[in-house]
């Protein structure tokens, strides 16, 4: 991780914020044994703290809009391929079959206003892993402005997202890292103010008979999705969305993914990377992406 922060107040910035990255780990984690959300997984019931419950209902909130497929229900298939314990094992069929009939975060009930969450089914348990990132980054954003910096940068493991410009003007550039080598990149964005989340295959994995398998998994099949692409970057000014859509492209493929851009592109921009080497990048960036690659331009 890193964190950084230009102006007077730069360096109380920067340890307000690796503060605020320890304490919303230890709320939000499931690798924290007190963590709200292991509490809320072992009694089935909680009322939530400020951040929890806003990330419940964002996930929530997602959940519908991608049809499902961003689902932080996932947790017990996770957990079935020993993810969180790094125990992997590949499920059989049956039992997936079996674990997938109690994930369904569409069926969590959760009170805004009083922040009251609880489970019917007593075999659910939710992981915010794919939000919670991005939920991180963008909080940071807040505690710079806070402190009066204009330019600064967040790099949380890939996912950056930057406040501002650089102190000259210019925009900050990022690369977007290639799914199949971590020293090399598909392209180099420039932005101001904006996340810059990836989500892809190759980040979390174990491999098993000569098979790969990641950390991706596809609410509907109980398996890590394998729908067509390696790379998917999410590109907005706000984080939470960013993370939870890179997960969620990434499970949608690329057709329902452009699809889902289309009708939802004043929030977002993209970038696709499919299994078979195309680029695709979403007009809103296509200007402030420079790469190697040809790149095919996702029109409105
Ligand atoms: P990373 O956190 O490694 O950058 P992602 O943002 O794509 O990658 O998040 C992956 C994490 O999201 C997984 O480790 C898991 O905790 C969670 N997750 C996996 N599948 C789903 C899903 N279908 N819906 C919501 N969360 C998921
Ligand atoms: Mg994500």
């Amino acid at each position: 991780m890193t964190v950084t922060a230009y102006g007077e107040k730069a360096q109380d910035a920067v340890d307000a914020a690796e503060a605020e990255i320890e304490r919303l780990d230890t709320l939000l984690s499931t690798g924290n044994a007190d963590s709200e959300i292991v509490k809320l997984n072992e009694q089935k019931s909680a009322t939530l703290s400020e951040d929890g419950g806003y990330l419940v209902k964002r996930a929530l909130e997602l959940n519908k809009e991608t049809d499902g497929a961003f689902d932080i229900a996932i947790y017990p298939v996770m957990e079935a391929w020993g993810f969180p314990t790094q125990n992997f094992r590949v499920p059989s069929a049956d039992e997936l079959a079996g674990l997938l009939e109690h994930v369904d975060a569409s069926k969590i009930s959760y009170d805004k206003d009083t922040r009251k969450i609880s489970f019917e089914d007593d075999q659910m348990k939710i992981d915010l892993g794919g939000i919670a990132k991005g939920y991180t980054s963008s909080r940071i954003m807040e505690i710079f402005k806070e402190n009066g910096i204009e330019s600064g940068l967040v790099n949380l493991g890939g996912n950056v997202q930057a406040l501002g410009t650089k102190t000259d003007g210019s925009n900050w550039r990022v690369a977007v890292q290639s799914p199949d080598d971590t020293e090399d990149y598909l392209g180099v964005l420039s932005i101001q103010d904006k996340a810059v989340i990836t989500s892809g295959g190759y980040e979390r994995y174990f491999e098993q008979d000569g098979v790969t398998y990641h950390h991706i998994i596809d609410p509907k099949t109980g398996y890590p999705a394998e729908n067509g692409l390696t790379s998917v970057t999410i590109i907005s000014d706000d984080g939470t969305l960013a993370d939870g859509l890179s997960t969620s492209l990434f499970i949608m493929g690329k057709e329902k993914a452009e699809k889902f851009w289309k009708k939802y592109n004043d929030k977002f921009d993209v970038i696709l990377l499919t299994d078979d080497e195309q680029l695709y990048v979403s007009e809103g960036i296509a200007d402030d992406f420079q790469s190697d690659y040809k790149v095919n331009v996702m029109k409105k």
